[in-house]
């Protein structure tokens, strides 16, 4: 149940009594949800309720509880924030949301951080010093989807081990992408760092005094957008400004002239600011983006020059037209000599490893095992935390249970990176609570797969749905149906079962639990 559903301590004592009624020894309350506030009394976050009297509604309802036999043991949100999301504590921490790749941020504590760590730790100890709680359960206790997290913290941490940053693998070189290039193809100072399948150069560096050229031979277009990103990100480091070069008045000048590019760059959340001279960019601090060289007039070669020997960075990509107009810039581009135009399905490959490219030399196989302990990375941030919160609930008072509602087999489990029965061979829980939501078929092979880890049920608490959807609505499950799935638990073996949830407990179900 949820907290909220208490609102005075009338309510308080007639849900003790509801679940008295159905002879349930235990009930779990969600107490930390609702967009990051707490209904105990706690100064590290806001409060879930109104106390106009100062009542402390979740002390009362325990003694109610404790009254009549019940134990209560404290749900914990610990990842998503919960539906009214906008005053919480994760309001108040912008910096604790996960991120997905796109470095978009979502509704849902950052597990990874140690900030966000300590803040549970610390919610939490002062939730089982001050109430006496019989113990506490973990909710949410996983990454939402294989998606995140792709914050900073986290990459670093793992790049940090691995020496390689989890954002590039999808893109990293051996690599498909859409092409369309009319490309220069002989070598003439530039070194070549990637070609494509059909042996055209695909991109090219001409290294100066302290700066260097980097050429990408075709036009990026929403394909390679994500690669270009990564090779532009990379070549930022230490620089604090893109300037996108646009010399002059001269027709197609405008933003509207580069299109694609300045889209790409719009959506990455990237600024740059348009320059008409090279001479105002300055090469320690700024990176100079030349997405259609064709489209300069005049000679800017020596300007360019300059610019990079002082130590800039100049990245330049073809325009849908190709670089045929580029005449007198083959010198400072170090490649020349036009080729074919060609489109299609290209396999982009590395030729040498380089800072600037992210590379997989070990191709398709690396990827996959790059991709593979990334997820038991995530897994371990997940893990980890678990281990810390039971050392310090134990370390509390031993007595206090240690539980987590998880999802219900492997299967599902593994998609939001939810280690759960590795949590059982540590004993880093003292049961797990799988939410078998699921019908007969699915329940009946679930228990195959728990009895496979714990064969006589002792560590896992099977969680059934009291509810069902119909219309779009939850409503009352029939209670004989949950029945079915009680009788079908215990022939099993199960030493109890968690109903989900409260309100949804109907007067038939309660007389059949009651005669238990
Ligand atoms: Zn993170």
């Amino acid at each position: 149940m949820q907290a909220t559903q208490i609102k005075d301590e009338r309510t308080a004592e007639l849900i003790a009594e509801r679940i008295a009624s159905a002879k349930l020894n235990a009930v779990f309350v969600l107490v930390f949800y609702w967009g990051g506030k707490s209904f105990f009394k706690t100064d590290l976050s806001p409060l879930a309720y109104n106390s106009p009297n100062d009542s402390d509604l979740f002390a009362y309802f325990i003694e109610q509880c404790h009254n009549r036999g019940i134990r209560v043991l404290a749900r914990f949100s610990n990842g998503k924030e919960g539906e009214k999301g906008g005053e919480g504590i994760l309001t108040e921490n912008p910096q604790w949301q996960i991120e997905n790749k796109d470095g978009i941020k979502a509704r849902w504590f950052d597990l990874g951080k140690r900030e966000v760590r300590d803040f549970q730790l610390g919610l939490i100890s002062e939730l089982l010093n001050k109430y006496p709680v019989d113990g506490i359960q973990l909710d949410y206790i996983r990454f939402p989807s294989r998606d995140y997290c792709y914050c900073e913290e986290c990459r670093d941490s793992f790049k940090r081990i691995y020496q390689f940053d989890p954002l590039s693998l999808p893109y990293a070189l051996p690599n498909r992408f859409w092409i369309n290039s009319t490309p220069l193809t002989n070598l003439c100072g530039a070194k070549l760092l990637a070609r494509f399948d059909n042996g055209v150069p695909a991109i090219t560096i001409r290294e100066y005094n302290a700066g260097y050229l980097l050429l990408f031979n075709w036009q990026i277009e929403n394909s390679s957008a994500h690669l270009f990103l990564d090779i532009l990100k990379r070549a930022m480091e230490g620089k604090r400004k893109i300037y996108v070069l646009s010399p002059g008045a001269e027709v197609g000048y405008d933003e509207n002239g580069y299109g694609l590019i300045l889209q790409i760059l719009r959506k990455a959340n990237l600024k740059w600011e348009m320059m008409k001279e090279v001479s105002e960019c300055n090469p320690n601090e700024t990176l100079l983006l030349l997405p259609a060289l064709k489209r300069l007039r005049g000679n800017l070669d020596d300007e360019i020059k300059d610019f990079l020997n002082a130590g800039g960075n100049v990245i330049v990509s073809s325009s849908e037209q190709g670089l045929e107009e580029a005449r007198g810039y083959e010198e400072l581009l170090g490649i020349c000599g036009r080729g074919r135009k060609f489109r299609g399905n290209h396999l982009l490959i590395p030729l040498q490893e380089h800072p600037l490219i992210p590379v997989l030399l070990g191709g398709e196989g690396e990827r996959r095992e790059i991709w593979e302990k990334w997820v038991d990375f995530r897994k371990e941030i997940i893990t980890s935390f678990v281990k810390e919160l039971y050392d310090n609930t134990k370390a509390i008072k031993s007595s206090l249970l240690f539980s987590a509602a998880v999802f219900y087999n492997k299967a599902s489990a593994e998609k939001v990176m939810q280690d759960w029965y590795r949590w059982l061979d540590m004993g880093i829980v003292d049961f797990a609570a799988p939410m078998a939501y699921v019908d007969n078929a699915h329940l009946v092979s679930a228990l195959r797969e728990w009895k496979q880890a714990d064969p006589n049920l002792e560590k896992i608490i099977p969680g059934l749905s009291i509810y069902e959807v119909k219309n779009g609505r939850e409503v009352t499950k029939d209670y004989k149906k949950v029945i079915k799935q009680i009788e079908l638990i215990r022939k099993e073996g199960a030493r109890g079962f968690i109903l989900f949830s409260l309100p949804f407990l109907s007067d038939d179900l309660a007389k059949y639990l009651s005669s238990l």
